[in-house]
Formats: C-alpha cells, structure tokens, sequence
C-alpha cells in the first residue's frame, strides 16, 4: 500500500476508457478469485500469480510485487518490464 495514490484510485473508479494514460492491471486472487487492481509499470506483461513462495525474479527484467486482494490474501505478482 501507498505505491499507488489515491488520486490514481479515484480516476479508475469513475473511467473506464483511459487505461492507456493510467496502466492498471486487474488479476484475480489465487485464493478466492476477487479482482485485485494494481499498477504496474507501463508495458509491463504479468507473467504469473501465486499465492505460494516468492517467485525467483530470475531476470533482470522481472519484477515480483506482493499485493492482498480484499480478503486480505496476500499474494506475489511476477511480470515482464
Ligand atoms: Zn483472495
């Protein structure tokens, strides 16, 4: 939390059609499947989602970011920048 401002949040509450100025991504929790909004960064290509271990950012252009959905399960994000 706090990555991601408020003000942010609030523009994709109410607009559907601008991802392409704000690149939010929406996956689903492993777990329960609830939609879970994140920002990563533009260009960004999820490559997977687990609720288990940390995923290995094994190349350099990999990124891992934990995020809970609204249940509070926590889970690992692996994308491509
Ligand atoms: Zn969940």
């Amino acid at each position: 939390m706090g990555a991601d401002s408020p003000r942010t949040e609030e523009c994709l509450s109410g607009i559907e059609s601008c991802p392409q100025t704000v690149p939010i991504t929406e996956c689903q929790c492993p777990r329960c499947g609830s939609e879970v909004r994140m920002g990563l960064p533009r260009a960004a290509t999820v490559k997977s989602i687990t609720a288990e271990d940390r995923p290995e950012a094994g190349n350099h252009r990999w990124k891992v970011r934990s995020i809970a959905c609204q249940n509070g399960h926590e889970f690992f994000v692996l994308f491509e920048w």
